[in-house]
């Protein structure tokens, strides 16, 4: 229990210094986007790919500081919440086009098995799709020479008044030693990871009363995300 306060605190601090800052570095962020994609055309314009290379160099790095300034805003407390009775199967059809695109990419065949007779759950659409939009993209990450991503709607009768997703990948699975520390902000094992997507994923469940689970093996990892029923959740 000490430990999660210890690590609620540091994402609360994380989440102040992320709301006073992120804003103002997004500014001056699209304002050079804006003004090197100019340039990218006119140097196409004048036949000069040398140097549309180095301005394409200078755009892929933006859009990764972009992506770090996107998810120390989403770690910050959002300023409204809209919860609203929902099915999962209608959170993930609308992120599934997504993850489908970036699994072509690593050669990820993805499997979706909705279960549309389970309850709605109360949530946040759009903070909800960012966490399976997450476990998606890590999944996907996790099996770089191909393999196969399950999303399984599903209940369990030990839970019965909770609705779960699990997430599933045939990747590289997580060492002991590692999985422990998955969940902290700024984790990462990856040359170019930010190590926010599961803080983020955690930090959202566990405020809309959810919980998330991982277990992990060298066939692969299961991430399991637990939504209290709506009706379970109105006093
Ligand atoms: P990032 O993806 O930027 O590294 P995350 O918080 O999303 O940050 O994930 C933290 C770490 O957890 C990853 O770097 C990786 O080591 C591990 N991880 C997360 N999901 C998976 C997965 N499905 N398979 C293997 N490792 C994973
Ligand atoms: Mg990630």
């Amino acid at each position: 229990l000490e430990e999660q306060i210890r690590r609620s605190d540091r994402l609360k601090t994380i989440g102040q210094i992320a709301a006073g800052t992120a804003h103002e570095i997004r500014n001056p962020l699209t304002a050079i986007k804006g003004f090197m994609q100019l340039l990218n055309k006119a140097l196409s314009d004048r036949d000069m790919s040398k140097e549309q290379e180095f301005v394409s160099i200078v755009l892929s790095e933006l859009e990764r500081v972009n992506d770090l300034v996107s998810e120390f805003l989403l770690l910050s407390k959002p300023k409204e919440i809209k919860l609203v009775p929902i099915r999962m199967g209608t959170i993930l059809h609308e992120i599934l086009p997504m993850i489908r695109s970036e699994a072509m990419l690593y050669k990820v065949t993805v499997l979706y098995y909705p279960k549309p007779e389970l309850p709605s759950i109360l949530a946040d659409k759009e903070q909800l799709k960012q966490v399976f939009l997450n476990l998606g993209k890590n999944a996907i990450e996790a099996m770089n020479g191909g393999g196969t991503l399950i999303i399984r709607e599903c209940s369990y009768p030990y839970e019965p008044d909770r609705v779960a997703v699990e997430i599933c990948d045939t990747g590289s699975g997580i060492p002991a030693e590692v999985l422990e520390k998955v969940f902290d902000p700024f984790f990462t094992t990856k040359p170019l990871g930010t190590g926010l997507g599961l803080s983020v994923c955690q930090r959202i469940v566990h405020d809309l009363g959810g919980s998330i689970e991982v277990s992990s093996d060298e066939g692969g990892t299961q991430f399991t995300v637990l939504m209290p029923h709506a009706d379970a959740r109105m006093d």
